[in-house]
């Protein structure tokens, strides 16, 4: 069997190195030492100022929302994970979708002045696969219009643009350090901004809006993580040099069997670097995906349609909208196995299959 994801485990010993001294120190939760120790490392590998870790992604969007105090309607892309969604509703304002780039596949910054309104308050894009947003435009119009930005960057770990590090744009950009994410403490998530005040801001909102033991300065909540989730993210960030020559390796021989195949690959940013965090293609046709998807299946090799079907027309709390590139990709994208422990010999096997349903 071939599972579209198999998260990454480091040696059973390197994480139970960390457990001791949770033992020792009895020290389990609330901004430990190995939280702390997390947030440190993190900054340097990703050259950033400031970060805070957090209970997971969903939370890390939701707290980026509150601390940017904003309302109304906020312009978004229907071609990400529901949460990107979920949380501007959940944070009592509006989505509102932009049509997606049907090159890039994230939102089409030039879409975005006209869906302006005397209610919008922000941008929240999500950097597709990775792959970087026009940052540079959708900094302009939101300067140009007074609005904050937000990147969902759950996908986009270690991808650098410009010299630097993806998460430096925007007022504030979150990852995801969700077990299926490229790297991973189990469950978490970042919150990242270049501001201090809104650092101190969301690190009060990360801890119930405390500022001393009976005093509150925010409405909070919690989102903090525990010392448990802090030990996997630092035995796994031993292994990131590993994990991104391993993903490029298989990215690579996708490419070179799939040379052939009937599929695009998103295109991505030509200054940015690359984390190859999914493997995604675009096929000619549902109809085809849905073949392709079946003739996998019978050989146990399990593919995802990722993001499927458009969050402008799935959920239930949002009115339903038909967005041409959007519902047209959203049905033609299939995301193919990728992670540490896939062998060449199994990429070969997926892609002869492919092969073979484009030629029956
Ligand atoms: C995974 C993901 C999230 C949510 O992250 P969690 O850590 O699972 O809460 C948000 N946005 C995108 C684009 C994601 O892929």
């Amino acid at each position: 069997m071939i599972p579209i994801t198999k998260p990454f485990l480091p040696k059973q010993e390197e994480y139970e190195a960390f457990l001791k001294g949770i033992w020792q120190r009895q020290w389990l939760t609330n901004m430990g030492p190995l939280a702390n120790e997390l947030e440190m490392k993190l900054k340097n590998h990703l050259k950033l100022k400031h970060l805070l870790f957090v209970t997971n992604g969903t939370i890390a969007l939701q707290m980026a929302i509150k601390a940017l105090n904003l309302k109304g309607e906020i312009i978004t892309t229907p071609f990400s994970f529901v949460a990107s969604t979920s949380s501007i509703v959940w944070e009592g304002c509006e989505p509102v979708f932009v049509d997606i780039d049907n090159e890039s596949l994230n939102i089409d910054a030039t879409k975005i002045e006209a869906a302006i309104t005397k209610h919008t308050t922000a941008i929240l894009a999500t950097h597709v696969y990775g792959n970087p947003c026009d940052v540079l435009a959708i900094e302009k119009i939101a300067k140009k219009h007074n609005l904050k930005v937000i990147y969902d960057g759950a996908h986009a770990f270690g991808v650098e643009i410009y010299g630097k590090s993806i998460f430096e744009y925007g007022d504030i950009s979150t990852c995801s350090l969700h077990a299926t994410k490229l790297y991973h403490s189990t469950e978490g998530g970042l919150v990242v901004t270049k501001d201090p005040d809104l650092l101190k801001k969301m690190a009060y909102i990360r801890n119930f809006g405390f500022v001393g033991p009976e005093t509150f300065a925010e409405l909070g909540i919690n989102g903090k993580n525990s010392e448990f989730h802090a030990a996997m993210g630092l035995a796994n960030l031993e292994h990131i040099q590993t994990i991104h020559q391993k993903r490029k390796e298989l990215t690579d021989s996708y490419d070179e069997h799939l040379n052939h195949f009937k599929a695009f690959k998103p295109k991505w940013h030509s200054e940015a670097s690359i984390n190859y965090a999914y493997y995604p293609i675009v096929l000619e046709s549902e109809a085809f995906l849905l073949k392709c998807m079946e003739d996998l299946k019978s050989k146990e090799i399990y593919s995802r349609r990722y993001f499927y079907p458009s969050l402008s027309m799935a959920l239930p709390y949002v009115k339903n909208e038909s967005l041409d590139i959007t519902d047209d990709i959203s049905k033609r994208v299939l995301c193919l196995p990728l992670y540490v422990d896939l062998s060449k010999e199994e990429i070969a096997m997926i892609c002869s299959v492919l092969l073979s349903s484009q030629n029956h």
